[in-house]
């Protein structure tokens, strides 16, 4: 249903915009590529700041989760690192506009820092969104920061040489043990998120819906849990944690993860060990339901029943969320 959504919601906008290049005159052309440029930026900053928004909710959840994901742990620092190649070509000149120092061309084409999570061994070093990547262990990062990063990644520890505003600044930071499942934000009109064994996505519209932290990190609880208990993806290195991508998103790696989405039971223990997980980061328990009851408002006829029977009424999950949130809160007391 939902990419039947997709199409006619696709199909609107684009019979609403046939005007074509030709149709502007050479006064008014300059003011179109102008706007396209704009358009393109907002584009690049929206996926930067969504994954900052995940990144700090995300690393609280995946470090204090890591025992339960066995050997998909993976050794962290706490940064998500963009490139001018992880855009495609209509987006790469919104890289240099954001992200760029147009002081210190001899850098341009470098890495830059996107997010720094808080609380992460980076953050207490003092790495800063923006910080753009000189050098990992003494090696110059154009084109290879995702190579140098996966090995400093092995070792344990990285030097990282950074530039921010005139200054080059060196950092040495030790990572930590967290669960190797990158959270990252996916362009979608559809409040929702989606897990395929090695990375979680939540839709730029999810980010919307959500009222507050809690909400989000049961959302993020929910996608860990399938990762956890219901597929056998692999694990991806913090390396390939992608914030600005517009291009990746979820794959269905193994025949059998298409499945689980017929499981109603599969979809309770989500949400059961999900709202575990996130109270276990430190997050609200009874925000949980929440999400279910405001999503009933897009969709009424979930709160009973569901789309093809695939997930359980939207009552029933609000209701089983807070029967959870209550015995959490009061084992605790
Ligand atoms: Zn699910």
């Amino acid at each position: 249903m939902k990419s039947f959504l997709f199409l006619i919601f696709s199909f609107t906008i684009i019979s609403c915009s046939s005007k074509t290049i030709n149709d502007y005159t050479k006064d008014n052309l300059d003011f179109y590529k102008e706007e396209i440029q704009k358009q393109g930026d907002i584009v690049v900053s929206s996926m930067a700041l969504a994954s900052r928004h995940l990144h700090d909710i995300a690393w609280k959840i995946l470090y204090n989760n890591s025992k339960l994901c066995g050997e998909n742990t993976i050794t962290a620092f706490g940064i998500m690192v963009g490139e001018r190649n992880d855009l495609p070509s209509n987006l790469k000149t919104s890289y240099s506009i954001l992200f760029e120092d147009n002081f210190n061309k001899k850098f341009n084409n470098f890495p830059i820092v996107v997010s720094v999570a808080q609380s992460s061994p980076a953050e207490k070093r003092g790495i800063k969104e923006k910080d753009i990547i000189i050098s990992v262990d003494g090696n110059e990062t154009r084109d290879r920061i995702r190579n140098l990063l996966s090995k400093a990644s092995y070792k344990g520890s990285l030097t990282l040489k950074v530039l921010r505003g005139n200054e080059e600044l060196e950092m040495e930071v030790s990572g930590t043990r967290i669960c190797g499942y990158s959270v990252q934000p996916l362009i979608s009109p559809f409040p929702t998120a989606y897990a395929d064994g090695s990375k979680i996505f939540v839709t730029l519209a999810a980010l919307d819906f959500i009222k507050d932290d809690s909400e989000l990190a049961f959302l993020i609880g929910h996608e860990l849990a399938h990762n956890i208990l219901h597929f056998q993806g692999e694990k991806v290195g913090e390396e390939n944690f992608l914030p600005i991508s517009v291009e990746d998103k979820p794959e269905i790696r193994r025949i059998g993860d298409i499945f689980i989405w017929e499981s109603q039971s599969k979809e309770t223990e989500a949400d059961l060990k999900g709202i575990e997980y996130s109270y276990r980061a430190g997050y609200d328990p009874h925000s949980a339901a929440n999400y279910f009851r405001r999503l009933s408002t897009y969709m009424p006829e979930l709160i009973e029943g569901s789309v093809f029977n695939i997930h359980p009424g939207n009552a029933n999950r609000a209701y089983n969320l807070d029967k959870v949130a209550k015995r959490l809160k009061k084992n605790n007391n």
